[in-house]
């Protein structure tokens, strides 16, 4: 079993759910995140939150994966003023929805004066509403992105064992883990992070705190990241308990100090039934014939 704990699903197709569910990947984490185009209003704002909780956690299931979000504004779109104020007003209502597991992904890209100011409230918001958090960390001056993330969050008093750095690499898994906080890997086919680096720095660090994710989007990415890791690793020699730790159990631990997520909901989950609607609609189209659980195609 593996859970990707971070995949903007609502861009990638059913064929990556099923070949997903197919690989073992029974929970799926969906960060809110920047759609690849900048929104120009609060409405299209709200209309994402509650497609990622709503019509996207539905077809999820329907392919017998289980879908949990994280809620926030993204560092990207926190640079228009405008919006982020309208975003912050309605993200209160959306993070204490069902299946949301942190805030998130928040923290730098360019870091400006209004992608801090922006930040620091959404680590309050966190903290008031006692939510995990995953950060997203920059791409350009990665470092220093970092360490100015983790100096903000342990100056907004929350606890490092709540909160997941995320897009970590080489350069920055060694401060991310001695300052106590959980350190995540975006494995990409091209950039970011691969399944040897992976699997090299779980060698020299261990297992303890580390995850594995796909971080897979509307860009080159691969939704089958975490399983071809996990075969990587086992592989190249470590052992199956530190696999498991990295690849399902250690973002299980973290995610799930929500109370938003639990082993029983794909240990025993409902069955599939294909026939079931999501206000009025279904994952099918004409001519299709639904998975339903007596046609024994269901999530077993
Ligand atoms: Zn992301």
């Amino acid at each position: 079993m593996f859970i990707d704990p971070h995949a903007h699903m609502i861009s990638r197709t059913t064929d990556d759910y099923e070949a997903m569910a197919k690989a073992g990947v029974v929970a799926v984490i969906e960060p809110a995140f920047w759609i690849g185009q900048a929104r120009t209003n609060v409405g299209s704002y709200r209309d994402y939150l509650s497609h990622i909780l709503g019509f996207e956690r539905f077809r999820a299931g329907q392919f017998g994966v289980r879908h949990y979000c994280c809620i926030g504004l993204n560092s990207k779109e926190a640079n228009n003023e405008e919006l982020a104020e309208a975003v912050m007003d309605i993200l209160p209502g959306f993070a204490t929805k069902e299946g949301v597991v942190a805030i998130g992904e928040i923290g730098y890209d360019e870091q400006t004066a209004l992608e801090d100011k922006y930040f620091r409230l959404q680590l309050d918001l966190a903290r008031d509403l006692d939510l995990p958090v995953m950060i997203h960390t920059p791409h350009r001056d990665k470092k220093r992105g970092a360490s100015r993330s983790m100096d903000v969050i342990l100056e907004h008093k929350l606890d490092p064992s709540r909160v997941v750095i995320d897009h970590v690499n080489e350069e920055t898994i060694q401060e991310v883990k001695d300052r106590g906080f959980w350190a995540a890997f975006s494995i990409y086919p091209h950039s970011k992070m691969t399944a040897e680096r992976m699997a090299a720095l779980v060698k020299t660090y261990g297992a303890e705190r580390l995850i594995a994710d796909s971080a897979c989007d509307w860009g080159v990415s691969d939704p089958l990241s975490v399983p071809k890791t996990a075969k990587l690793m086992a592989d190249s020699g470590i052992s199956a308990e530190d696999v498991r730790l990295v690849t399902y159990a250690n973002a299980l631990a973290v995610y799930g100090k929500s109370g938003q997520m639990a082993e029983a909901d794909w240990l025993s989950p409902e069955p599939i039934d294909q026939r079931t609607l999501y206000q009025g609609n279904t994952v099918l189209r004409g001519g299709q014939t639904p998975r339903m659980p007596q046609s024994g195609s269901g999530n077993e």
